[in-house]
């Protein structure tokens, strides 16, 4: 179901403001056709471009088969515009030089289906708008009504939900004007058709609904929605919603993999990360020489203590042996070839680089043992390695989620991470998303040290304490107590009692709008207006911070028996932080002055006691008992299980493949175009896509990347050869 609540739009013009649209409130069925009336300049495109996506709303909420769309990304806009939407326009915008046929397979690029396929799709939705004779004219050979009848099939082929059309028969006569509107009458059974028109005689003859607009405001609905239908569209629209997710979901799996094998070797990101980690080993051994140097061998001491606090040895589930990248990033791998220093020559780079990244196999390590092991042995005082370590943290592959109610009243996750992934895809068109994720599967070090969370747990000390003596030694507790329960948490501020203006947001304690302005002003090259603002310890330790379990966010739909995620809409956000499990501040800690370098990096503190807490509630959530009394059935779907799970077929591969390079930005594209032509031959290709795309070629794989770019943005395929050739050169001339 689709649903406008209180949608305005304000439009900047001359130094004042055009309020175009002023609180529109509406609902609409699943299938009905609706005409919407109003004289010229009343707001009826503004309102149908919102519904279509084109355009943002200023406020209010536009909300789709129970998903709000206030915090809606341009990613978001495009997938419901490319899946859910089809737009006729007066004019009929079709591509004189095409044939009938191919203006319609080319609405169908966009969701990258074969070409088969979308000829076979192309000409169904041509026969339905009774055009079957005409597929190979060109547009100028055709009627006003026939080319309005293509784009109306061209609305139609990628099997919208919804068919938005706008003034669809302003330039028609009466005659035709009949043919278009018995079209989309007949459309109507099955889809919404959203119609704006100056016809009230037609808009009374076909649709089922007629809704009058003035100024901006709804003044009349013919058919407005009865509590039934309201509760009954409801029920169809999220389970529509939650149906098409988990078709929709790109492989995961399958982008990280391509996209560490590829993308990431041109990012400046991936190499900052590798000389993050060597830089770490790098830290610790000017402190040592330092530290040697000043003849002090306490202070040696203290130095490692705190060095490896901040680096501590770490072992994950999955290692890699990340040397022989390392050697050949930093320049120190051997020269392959003999020869005079007479002149310039080339080393190999690039393709060591991917060699030794493809190359690089993730081993198993055995936790499970080791942790019982070390365990045995901690417990023993007089072992080494009870006297050596200082303490052991065990992460689990668990997603903290923790809620807080910002200055603004919306309730948002607290962790400055997504909103860091946020702003650089809003302002840089970067998405770090699939890279933090990568770094962890693939058991990088960065992870560790590259940390931008804002919760952290704090290490515990070997006897269960909850807070480390280490800890104690290089932090100051400058209010309140350290925690000491589950529920107790401490803020980390700096040396000069500060908190970044990052962290306060996920604190909650600055707006999203804040945030904004801020970075707005930086883009800008502005002032930055600095507010001097300052929290008290009492106002710190009020603020409410409420963990939602994994497993609370998905609830039983009773009547269906299956279950959907609560988290997709604000008032289940609402419901699972009311019911969260409330964290108290119990102090601020700050670094004390002797400590040579602190370990805590993030800006809330809490105990290996929630984790355990977390853990051990979770078993208890209704799903989590559903899904593991019957393994075989999808508690979200109700349908059994795909089998085999792990292994995609080579169709699945080629459309995660394709679903990956359509996710990424134009310069995204452009480097996975540079980096499948810079791999010197046909079978490093293959392995460095890890097989993806087995048994296709080279020419294939350029020609579904040069596919998808051509569906994102209209360009024909010969011309993007043209356009991404040269940036292609430009790289690889800077390399
Ligand atoms: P209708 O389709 O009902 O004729 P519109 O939705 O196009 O009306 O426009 C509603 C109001 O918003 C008009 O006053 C128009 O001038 C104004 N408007 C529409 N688009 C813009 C824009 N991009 N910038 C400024 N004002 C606009
Ligand atoms: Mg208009």
């Amino acid at each position: 179901m689709l649903e406008l609540k209180g949608i305005k739009k304000d439009y900047p013009a001359g130094g004042g403001v055009v309020h175009a649209l002023k609180g529109i409130d509406l609902e609409f069925r699943a299938s009905e056709f609706v005409s919407i009336l109003g004289p010229s300049g009343c707001g009826k495109t503004t309102m149908l471009n919102i519904i279509g996506g084109l355009d943002r709303y200023t406020a209010g909420d536009l909300v789709i088969n129970g998903r709000h769309t206030d915090n809606f990304k341009d990613r978001d806009w495009d997938t419901y515009r490319n899946h859910s939407v089809g737009f006729v326009f007066q004019s009929y915008n079709l591509i004189p030089h095409q044939s009938v046929l191919q203006n319609v397979e080319l609405a169908l690029t966009l969701s990258g289906v074969s070409k088969k396929e979308r000829r076979k799709r192309a000409r169904e939705a041509l026969i339905r708008v009774g055009l079957e004779e005409q597929i190979n004219k060109r547009p100028g050979e055709m009627s006003g009504g026939q080319m309005q009848r293509v784009a109306i099939a061209r609305a139609l082929v990628n099997n919208p939900d919804i068919i938005l059309a706008d003034e669809p028969t302003g330039a028609l006569d009466t005659e035709t004007s009949v043919q278009v509107m018995d079209i989309l009458k007949e459309i109507s059974r099955d889809h919404l058709v959203v119609m704006v028109t100056h016809n009230p005689d037609l808009a009374e003859r076909y649709s089922t609904r007629i809704i009058r607009m003035l100024d901006g405001v709804i003044t009349s609905d013919s058919s407005p929605l009865s509590d039934e239908e309201r509760k009954l569209e409801l029920k169809a629209g999220n389970e529509k919603a939650a149906r098409e997710k988990n078709l929709k979901k790109p492989s995961m799996s399958f982008g990280m993999s391509f996209g560490l094998s590829l993308k990431n070797l041109f990012t400046k990101k991936g190499r900052t990360a590798l000389t993050s980690f060597a830089g770490s080993i790098g830290i610790i051994g000017i402190a040592l020489i330092y530290a040697v140097s000043q003849g002090m061998t306490t202070y040696i001491n203290t130095v490692q203590e705190d060095t490896l606090s901040s680096y501590p040895i770490t072992l994950e589930s999955q290692h890699m042996d990340m040397s022989s990248l390392l050697t050949t990033f930093m320049g120190t791998a051997e020269s392959a070839e003999k020869h005079e220093l007479d002149a310039v020559y080339q080393k190999t780079m690039v393709y060591n680089l991917i060699n030794s990244l493809n190359s690089a196999e993730a081993q198993e390590n055995d936790l499970r043992s080791f942790k019982e092991h070390l365990e045995n042995t901690l417990k023993d005082e007089e072992s080494e390695l009870a006297n050596a370590v200082n303490g052991v943290q065990y992460t689990y592959d668990m997603d903290l989620q923790v809620y807080t109610q910002s200055s603004d009243g919306t309730i948002i996750r607290s962790d400055s991470s997504a909103l860091m992934q946020d702003m650089l895809i809003e302002y840089f068109g970067m998405d770090l998303t699939g890279m933090m994720s990568m770094s962890e599967t693939y058991g990088m070090p960065m992870s560790s040290g590259m940390s931008i969370s804002t919760w952290q747990q704090l290490l515990s000390s070997k006897n269960g304490d909850p807070v480390s003596p280490l800890l104690h030694k290089q932090y100051d507790l400058i209010y309140g107590s350290w925690p000491n329960d589950y529920n107790e948490i401490v803020l980390v501020v700096d040396e000069n009692n500060e908190v970044d203006d990052m962290s306060l947001y996920a604190l909650g304690l600055k707006t999203k709008q804040e945030i904004d302005d801020l970075s707005y002003a930086a883009l800008n090259k502005e002032e930055m207006n600095t507010d001097h603002r300052s929290w008290s310890y009492e106002e710190i330790c009020n603020m409410k911070f409420r963990v939602v379990l994994g497993s609370d966010c998905y609830t039983e739909d009773k009547s269906t028996g299956t279950f959907t995620d609560l988290r997709e809409t604000q008032t289940g956000l609402k419901y699972l932080y009311d019911n969260g499990i409330e964290l108290r501040v119990t102090g601020i800690i700050r670094p004390s002055e002797d400590a040579v370098s602190s370990m805590l990096t993030g800006a809330i503190g809490y105990t290996y006691m929630l984790t355990e807490y977390v853990i051990e509630h979770a078993k208890e959530s209704v799903a989590v008992e559903r899904q593991m009394s019957d393994d075989s059935i999808d508690i979200f779907t109700g349908l059994p299980f795909k089998e085999n799970t792990g292994k995609m077929t080579d169709e699945e591969k080629v459309e995660a493949f394709k679903s990956y390079i359509a996710s990424l930005n134009m310069k995204g594209k452009a480097e996975a175009y540079i980096a499948i032509m810079s791999i010197p031959s046909d079978e490093d290709l293959q392995k460095a896509v890890a097989g993806a795309m087995m048994g296709k070629t080279r020419a294939d794989m350029e020609a579904v990347v040069a596919q998808v770019i051509a569906a994102q943005t209209g360009m024909g395929e010969d011309e993007i050869a043209g356009y991404l050739a040269p940036m292609a050169d430009e790289e690889i001339s800077e390399t």
